[in-house]
C-alpha cells in the first residue's frame, strides 16, 4: 500500500514503535548483564554489611579501657584473638582484652571500637595501644549501607558497573532484563560492493549495514548484518525469506530502494505485502516506509532510505526510541537540549529537519557540512542533531535551537 499524504514525523513514529512490542523477560547471569535493561527490580537478600566488621586492620577494643592512652603512655592489654576477614567462629571479647582483627572481619561481641594498628606497636601477644577511639570508631555497622528487603535497583535500570556490583553484593547471581531485540539488517543496491575489496566506476562501498548493524547495537538491539542483495526484487525476497524462516527476528531493517526512482527494490518487494510506504514531513529522511509482512511470518519490516545521512537520521528518529521503549528503557530518547546558534540556518516549510551539528567552544552549535544527505564525513563528525521545527524557514544566529546530542 502507498498513501500519499504526508505523515507527520510523529505518526511515523508511532507506526514504527507499535511493531515493537516490549521484548520477553529473560534472566542472565551478572556476567553478562552489563548494558541490558533491568525488567524486575532486585530486593536485597542481604543487609550490606551483614554484621558489623572492622573498617580497618588494628584491634577491637572496648574504647572505655583505653581511657588517657597516648604514644607516650600507652595502654597496654593481652590480645585473646586474632580475627582474620573470613573468621566465622569470633569468640566474644572478654573484659580487659583486644582482638587483633583486619578489615571486613566480624567484631567480636563486647568490642565497641577498632584502634587502627598505627597506633599501636602492633604486637601479638600483648599490645601497646597510644590513643583512646570514639565509641565506634572504624566499625561498619550492620546494614548502614543496605537493609535486606530493600529494593536496591528498580526495573528500567541499564547495568552499569557500578549497579551489577551491588547486585552480587546483595546476593543476586542472576537478573531478570529485557531480552535484546533481533534486529536484521539489509541493504540493497545494485550499486554495492563489500568494503575491503577492489570498487569499479560506478560502484560505491555499502556504509549503510554495518552504520545501522552497529547503531541497532548501540540501541540496545542484537543486529545480525545479511549480505547486501542487488536491486532485484526476487532476490532480495528470498534473502529475507530465506532467514526470517529460522525464526526469532523481532526487526527487519532495510536500507535503500524506497524512493521515488525506477528500480526501487524494497518498494516494489513490499507494496501489498503489508508495509506502507510514504512520505513522512522530515528532511533528511523525507520516504519511509514500515509494516508487518504476513508471507515473512508476520515480521515487523522498517524500511530506511538509502542515502547513508537519511538511514542514520530515521534510525535515530523512530528505530533507536522504538528499540528502547521495547526494551523498557526509561528514556528512549536521546537527551534534548537547547543551544544558541552560532550562524543563520535556513530550513524548508513543513519539513522538520535534523541537521548534523558541532559544538562551538563556548556552547553554541553550528553547522557541520551541508544539508545533504550523503555527505557522511560530516556526520560522523557531528556531536548533535540540530532539530529545525516543520514551521522554521529561518533560524538567525543567536537564536536557542533544539538540539539532539548523539554521543551519550
Ligand atoms: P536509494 O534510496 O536506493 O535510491 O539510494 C539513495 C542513495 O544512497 C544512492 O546514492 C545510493 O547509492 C546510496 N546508498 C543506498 N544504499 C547504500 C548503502 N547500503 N551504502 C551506501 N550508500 C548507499
Ligand atoms: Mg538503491
Amino acid at each position: 500500500m502507498s498513501s500519499t499524504r504526508i505523515r507527520t514525523v510523529e505518526e511515523h513514529a508511532e507506526v514504527v514503535a507499535e511493531l515493537l512490542p516490549p521484548t520477553p523477560v529473560v534472566t542472565v547471569p551478572l556476567g553478562r548483564a552489563r548494558g541490558r535493561v533491568l525488567a524486575t527490580d532486585v530486593v536485597a537478600a542481604v543487609s550490606i554489611p551483614s554484621f558489623d566488621n572492622s573498617a580497618m586492620d588494628g584491634y577491637a577494643v572496648r574504647a572505655a579501657e583505653l581511657a588517657g592512652a597516648t604514644a607516650e603512655a600507652p595502654v597496654e592489654l593481652p590480645v585473646a584473638a586474632d580475627i582474620p576477614a573470613g573468621r566465622t567462629d569470633v569468640p566474644p571479647l572478654a573484659p580487659g582484652t583486644v582482638a587483633r582483627i583486619m578489615t571486613g572481619a566480624p567484631m567480636p561481641d563486647g568490642a565497641d571500637a577498632v584502634l587502627p594498628v598505627e597506633q599501636t606497636d602492633a604486637g601479638t601477644e600483648r599490645v601497646r595501644l597510644h590513643a583512646q577511639p570514639d565509641e565506634g570508631a572504624y566499625v561498619r555497622r550492620a546494614g548502614e549501607d543496605t537493609v535486606a528487603g530493600d529494593v536496591v535497583l528498580t526495573a528500567g535500570t541499564v547495568l552499569g558497573a557500578a549497579h551489577i556490583g551491588l547486585a552480587a553484593a546483595v546476593g543476586a547471581g542472576t537478573v531478570d532484563v529485557r531480552r535484546r531485540p533481533r534486529v536484521l539488517v539489509l541493504s540493497t543496491g545494485s550499486e554495492l560492493v563489500a568494503p575491503g575489496t577492489p570498487l569499479q566506476h560506478g560502484q560505491i562501498y555499502e556504509s549503510n549495514g554495518p552504520m545501522l548493524a552497529a547503531a541497532v547495537e548501540d540501541a540496545g538491539g542484537e543486529a545480525e548484518l545479511l549480505r547486501f542483495v542487488p536491486d532485484d526484487v526476487d532476490e532480495f525476497l528470498a534473502t529475507l525469506a530465506r532467514r526470517v524462516r529460522d525464526g526469532a527476528v523481532d526487526l527487519v531493517l532495510t536500507s535503500g530502494g524506497v524512493s521515488a526512482g525506477a528500480y526501487e527494490v524494497v518498494k516494489d518487494a513490499l507494496t501489498g505485502r503489508g508495509v506502507t510506504f510514504t512520505k513522512v514531513g522530515m528532511q533528511p529522511g523525507g520516504p519511509q516506509g514500515a509494516g508487518r509482512v504476513p508471507e515473512l511470518g508476520d515480521v515487523a519490516v522498517v524500511t530506511l532510505p538509502g542515502n547513508p545521512v537519511s538511514s542514520l537520521v530515521s534510525f535515530e528518529v523512530f528505530v533507536r526510541p522504538a528499540l528502547r521503549t521495547a526494551l523498557g528503557h526509561p528514556q528512549p530518547h536521546r537527551p534534548v537540549r537547547t543551544a544558541v546558534l552560532a550562524e543563520r540556518l535556513t530550513s524548508p516549510a513543513g519539513k522538520r529537519q535534523y541537521r548534523r551539528g558541532v559544538f562551538t567552544e563556548t556552547g553554541e552549535v553550528r553547522e557541520i557540512g551541508t544539508s545533504a544527505s550523503h555527505r557522511l564525513g560530516a556526520l560522523a563528525r557531528a556531536e548533535c542533531l540540530i532539530v529545525l521545527p516543520e514551521d522554521v524557514t529561518e533560524a538567525v544566529e543567536g537564536h536557542p535551537v533544539e538540539v539532539w546530542p548523539l554521543h551519550h
